[in-house]
């Protein structure tokens, strides 16, 4: 199995920026990239082109989107639809991450509509589930995972597992805090996903690929891929520059 290592670059840098980043990216680590490393990186829209176009030479590099809307085309303003991810040259879009539930408010119910609705479109998914502070100190992390697992793959059908979807588990509180969840966490919480994979899908659950994230590093990259069930990472703040990604993608 590859090791998914996914940049999202958030609401930051323009068309030009990213394709810079991109082009610096795919110059520092696409000749290096071992056989079993696969690169995504999740740009803002308005950078998708210009930066399918400074990965498109780059064997095992890929782009996506950071959300999409559940619906074919429609009045929907603002929104952007799987049709109109593919045709940007995304293979790949993120769901449910932290702050778009957290931020902008999505519901559990609207992450699995996305999540069902891209994967009919042909788009392969990250979906991405975390418990927040509270939650981690009342003793619910094991409930949030299975509800947030069990809504955001409710439409989920047999035939996209277990390549076209991957789990990122990113604690909320995790996320562009510096604060990173240490080895038996990241264990524990992995581990009950993917006893929650498993017992959806069978043993095409034991090959979908649970990612982390959580202020991932060049510093702490290479001993948190390097544990149990961990299949990639997700990475926000260190992914921005290129040099600091393509040293974690090599670590
Ligand atoms: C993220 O955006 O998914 C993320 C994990 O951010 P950071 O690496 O900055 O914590």
């Amino acid at each position: 199995m590859k090791k998914l290592m996914a940049a999202n670059w958030k609401m930051y840098k323009t068309a030009g920026e990213a394709r810079t980043t991109a082009a610096s990216l795919a110059a520092l680590a696409a000749e290096a990239l071992p056989d079993d490393r696969e690169v995504l990186v999740f740009p803002p829209f308005t950078a998708l082109s210009s930066v399918g176009d400074a990965l498109r030479h780059a064997p095992g590099f890929s782009v996506g989107g950071q959300d999409v809307y559940p619906a074919a085309e429609g009045a929907f303003t603002g929104e952007i639809s799987p049709a109109m991810l593919l045709d940007c040259g995304c293979g790949w879009v993120l769901t449910g991450h932290s702050e778009r539930r957290h931020v902008i408010g999505e519901t559990d119910e609207l992450v699995g509509r996305k999540t069902a609705f891209s994967l009919t479109a042909g788009l392969k998914v990250v979906l991405c589930i975390g418990e927040t502070i509270e939650e981690r100190e009342a003793g619910r992390l094991a409930e949030v995972l299975e509800r947030q697992m069990a809504t955001g793959l409710a439409g989920v059908k047999a035939d996209a597992v277990p390549d076209a979807i991957a789990v990122a588990y990113e604690p909320v509180w995790a996320i562009g805090t510096g604060k990173v969840a240490g080895p038996p966490e990241i264990i524990d919480a992995h581990a009950k996903v993917r006893q929650l994979l498993v017992s959806r899908f069978g043993e095409a659950g034991r090959a979908v690929r649970i990612l982390y994230g959580g202020s991932v590093k060049p510093e702490n990259a290479r001993e948190i891929i390097a544990l149990d069930n961990v299949d990639g990472v997700l990475v926000g703040g260190a992914s921005l520059q290129a040099d600091s990604f393509s040293r974690i993608i090599l670590a």
